[in-house]
């Protein structure tokens, strides 16, 4: 599961990596307002962790911007202890819910399960391509209505190419999806799984843009 950390702090921003990486996240880190709403805008991410006061474009700035641009990535926000105007207007500007630093790992991972668990249960609506669908909500994928065995990364691919039909996307740009910036990435890792992906559900169901990326065609 991927998610972004928005801390400008280096200690803290490390302390929280260090902490979430053995629970299966992939934590992709930046430190500043603008690159947290240039990720958010260009990058599928299953939450944010945000916090408020950040050099230049502040937390809350970023917020009300993703909001106003109708990005529903639920939002953990981080603030100062004691600054009770910051909490609100964070939730105000839609936070889904917000820490109080200095706060225990524990206490963060905990937020985080349940708050997952809360944006899985949002019904999505499943996506469609010829006879292959997926699921987004149970993350099961069909062809011809019988259920397809996928590795977690062949989900993510068909999720990221189904969600925009017709539109290319990128070597690079999948390879971050899939793999976090910070991940080592086996130079033809992302070849594997779309041919994974094509001989698990149907040949064509791919293409290939030579020199530029992957797509799969509007229905
Ligand atoms: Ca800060």
């Amino acid at each position: 599961m991927r998610l972004l950390l928005v801390e400008d702090d280096a200690d803290l921003g490390e302390a929280v990596r260090v902490a979430l990486k053995p629970e299966g996240y992939t934590v992709d880190w930046v430190r500043d307002g603008a690159s947290a709403l240039h990720a958010l805008s260009h990058e599928s991410f299953a939450l944010a962790i945000l916090d408020l006061g950040l050099p230049g474009m502040d937390g809350l700035e970023v917020l009300a911007r993703l909001r106003a641009a109708a990005n529903p990535v639920p939002v953990l926000v981080l603030t100062a202890r004691d600054a009770t105007a910051d909490r609100i207007a964070g939730l105000d500007a839609g936070a889904d819910d917000y820490l109080v630093k200095p706060f225990e790992v524990d206490e963060l991972k905990a937020r985080l399960r349940a708050l997952l668990r809360r944006s899985f249960n949002r019904p999505q609506t499943a996506l469609e391509y010829r006879d292959v669908r997926l699921d987004p909500t149970t993350q099961e994928v069909s062809l011809h209505g019988r259920p397809v065995a996928l590795q977690r990364k062949e989900f993510l691919l068909l999720h990221q190419l189904l969600s925009q039909p017709g539109r290319v996307f990128t070597r690079d740009r999948l390879e971050e999806v899939l793999y976090g910036w910070n991940e080592e990435v086996e130079s033809n890792a992302l070849e594997v799984h779309v041919h994974h992906l094509r001989r698990k559900l149907f040949p064509g169901l791919i293409r290939t843009v030579r020199g530029v990326g992957y797509m799969i065609e509007k229905a």
